[in-house]
């Protein structure tokens, strides 16, 4: 197969379409677009019985089949390819990901872009009458009512018309281009935005703080290398002015006409940052959040392509924004679980900003209180550069954790009477206090006191949540809900308890206990209406004296001035689970509450209520902090062979049938294991092992684990793995998946 000489036009086009398929299609090429057929052209080409909008990848002289048993292309739907930026990065996470490339264009595109809609081109078109056109006899025409309507509506604008204008008054383009065929209208042309970024005195909306000596320091580092790719951890404690150090660095790309991409989790894109941003600059700021419509994305994302926008914010997926003078690429809370996704397109939105800072020759700056341990081993060996900023921008030191033992005592809504006493006092002293407890609903099970029966889901292997707003028993992995029984179905008791406390229980025992104070629930459940969560936020901002009870979703990004008491009503969950990233994840979430306290006049305390309270990583944490428990959890995967030191992969299998996801795994095991031993590849494959969650959802789940200490072999292994499972025919009646780089072995 040859590619075609740049001048002759290519017979065939190779088309990547949105199917779990790991090829592509050839398709005959019809008429082609203006600017010749060209790859990143969007097309609509008949796939099966129906027709869908693919991506052109190649164009070329012939196929591996003859041209006449190609179907060809419907139709083009672009006059200029997609961003080629944009394309690069989607080459490279399906690569990456090795996910089908079809599905990964299909997933990084707008949903209107993705349903064929048109992009507005990069130039402007303004139609306007020639000298002929305005000399013209009427008679000429005559043949042509609608040509002669439209030449008489131009003839009134001397100055040009938009298309879209145009087009408004019931005009369509195949008779604009009729006109210009007959040479009575011209077409100009005009590059739709400024290629330049806005003029330096007009960046700021407001000055810039006065830096501190560190941030003033991190600042100078990160100027050193506008032009290069610079990979920059920026390791802060909560509230050491992280983002005005972003907001500097921004201020000087933009200022050098060049676009910043701001990636912050999912749960820190809240009006508050926005705002902030949007006081600080004056330049065109879009942001990318999960409430915008359709249209809104479309344009976001245009401004973004075209350059209209400086400044990008988005979530996770705002990492497949094209930029056309890309300048800087900022992950805030890079160690935040929402970065990755978990379904279908398994990518890290961290990771591909590396790979993407790299392409652009920008600096990457990942901004952390507790970096992930791949962050923090790439910045203590050297491969990012690691600025510091240990102090709080504002007055008071990080609040240390303070270690309660639970054992034996008493609890209400999980708390014991020194808590309680604690919770008191600082009520007393007109402060607000957070109570963080990571289990939505009353409690986290219902039991059976006379036979020990526990409420469980049917389809998962997992109990049912007892929630009473309103009264049912809910799966917290399936979302199926049932009724409240009125007597145990396995032996008739009456005698059915709550077991544990949820968000609800705590809410409710703490409403009882401090009846004189407002108690705030701020979990998924109290805040599913979309402005829930900030009208409570601006209530508790007010700073009258409160009880906060929420979930993991108080725990980040939100800035709560009057809280000096922080209470975490159980540390435990993350100590002894299985799997290895777990210790990392609680520690950083429990950095997180804790960074919640005190952050304005008053100093804070942080309560951390546990069973475990000589946990030699607990104590490590609540003695030394984030760091020197990294630096242990380090020493250990080291010790383990785990990532950071080594590269895993892991192949999911589902399905409905336990024997048939067993059977798959089992062959899949063997041939990959012959076929690593033939080409000591240094690679190994562990399982198939049920997941840790073996049934879920009334499916099956199993994996098998690929590790290696160097990724270009596992690279190739997975590859291998991919194409052995599509050219399976029993592969096709299991779900299955790759997951490279797994957040989570659940
Ligand atoms: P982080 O992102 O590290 O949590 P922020 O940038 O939000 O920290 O800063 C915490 C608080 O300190 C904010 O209220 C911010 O306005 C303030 N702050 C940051 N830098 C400075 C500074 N140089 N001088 C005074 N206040 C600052
Ligand atoms: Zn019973
Ligand atoms: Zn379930």
């Amino acid at each position: 197969m040859r590619d075609t000489p740049s001048s002759a036009a290519p017979r065939v086009l190779r088309v990547a379409v949105p199917t779990p398929l790991r090829r592509l299609f050839d398709y005959r090429a019809t008429a082609a677009p203006p600017g010749g057929w060209q790859p990143g052209l969007r097309v609509r080409v008949p796939f099966g019985r129906r027709q869908v909008v693919g991506v052109v990848v190649a164009c070329r002289d012939d196929g591996e089949l003859p041209l006449g048993k190609l179907k060809p292309v419907a139709e083009c739907l672009d006059e200029t390819p997609l961003p080629a930026d944009w394309l690069w990065l989607c080459h490279f996470t399906a690569r990456y990901y090795q996910h089908p490339l079809g599905d990964t264009l299909h997933q990084a595109l707008p949903v209107l872009l993705r349903q064929g809609r048109p992009l507005a081109g990069r130039v402007r078109e303004q139609w306007q009458l020639t000298a002929s056109g305005r000399a013209v006899d009427a008679e000429r025409l005559k043949r042509a009512p609608r040509q002669a309507e439209l030449l008489a509506m131009l003839a009134q604008h001397p100055h040009g018309l938009a298309t879209p204008a145009v087009l408004a008054q019931g005009f369509t383009r195949d008779q604009l281009k009729a006109l210009v065929a007959k040479g009575l209208v011209a077409c100009r042309e005009t590059p739709r935005t400024a290629a330049t970024g806005p003029a330096a005195d007009r960046l700021l909306g407001e000055p810039a703080l006065p830096l501190n000596r560190e941030q003033a320091a991190a600042l100078a580092a990160l100027h050193e290398g506008l032009d290069a790719f610079h990979p920059c951890l920026l390791h802060g404690v909560t509230g050491s002015g992280k983002t005005e150090v972003y907001l500097q660095l921004i201020e000087a790309v933009v200022a050098r006409g060049r676009q910043a991409l701001v990636l912050v989790p999912e749960i820190g894109l809240t009006p508050q940052t926005l705002a902030r941003f949007r006081h600080r600059f004056r330049v065109p700021i879009v942001a990318l959040h999960s409430g915008l419509t359709d249209h809104e994305r479309l344009d976001a994302w245009e401004a973004a392509a075209s350059g209209r926008a400086s400044i990008v914010i988005g979530t996770r997926s705002a990492i497949f924004t094209p930029l056309a003078r890309p300048g800087v690429i900022i992950v805030d809370e890079e160690h935040d679980g929402s970065f990755k996704q978990q379904e279908g397109l398994r990518y890290h939105a961290r990771d591909l900003a590396v790979a993407r800072a790299h392409r652009h020759a920008v600096p990457l700056l990942l901004g952390s209180a507790t970096p992930s341990l791949e962050s923090l081993h790439r910045a203590r060996c050297g491969d990012y550069r690691h600025l510091r900023l240990t102090r709080r921008a504002t007055r008071h030191a990080p609040a240390r954790l303070e270690l309660v033992d639970l054992r034996g005592r008493p609890r209400q809504g999980g708390l014991i009477p020194p808590t309680l006493t604690a919770i008191r006092e600082t009520l007393t002293a007109g402060h607000q206090v957070l109570v963080f407890i990571n289990r939505r609903g009353f409690a986290p099970t219902l039991a059976c006191h006379a036979c020990g029966w526990l409420a469980e889901c049917d389809h998962c292997d997992a109990r049912l949540t007892l929630h009473r707003q309103p009264p049912l028993l809910a799966c917290h992995h399936c979302d199926r809900r049932r009724p409240l029984p009125d007597a145990c179905p396995a032996c008739g008791s009456a005698d059915l308890r709550p077991l544990g406390s949820g968000t609800e229980r705590t809410e409710e025992t703490l409403a009882a206990l401090f009846p004189e104070v407002p108690v705030h629930r701020i979990d998924r459940d109290s805040t599913r209406r979309r402005d829930a969560l900030e009208r409570v936020l601006a209530e508790v901002r007010r700073g009258e004296p409160c009880l906060l009870v929420g979930t993991q979703m108080l725990a980040k990004g939100h800035h709560l001035p009057h809280v000096t008491l922080v209470v975490v009503v159980n540390a435990d969950a993350g100590l002894y689970a299985s799997d290895f990233r777990a210790l990392e994840h609680s520690a950083q979430l429990l950095e997180q509450v804790a960074g919640r306290a005190g952050r304005a006049s008053h100093p804070g305390r942080v309560l951390v209520q546990t069973l475990h309270g000589d946990d030699a990583h607990l104590r490590l944490l609540a003695g030394e902090g984030y760091d020197a428990l990294a630096t242990q959890l380090l020493e250990e995967r080291r010790a383990a062979a785990l990532p950071p030191f080594r590269f895993l992969a892991l192949l999911r299998l589902e399905s409905p049938r336990e024997a048939a996801a067993s059977e798959l795994g089992q062959r899949a095991a063997e041939s990959l294991r012959t076929w690593l031993a033939e080409r000591t590849l240094a690679v190994d494959c562990l399982g198939p092992v049920p997941a840790p969650m073996e049934r879920r959802q009334g499916r099956y789940h199993l994996q098998l684990m690929l590790g290696s200490a160097k990724r270009s072999r596992l690279h190739e292994a997975t590859a291998w793995l991919a194409a052995w499972l599509e050219a399976t025919p029993e592969a096709r009646r299991v779900r299955w998946s790759l997951d490279i780089d797994p957040q989570t072995l659940a």
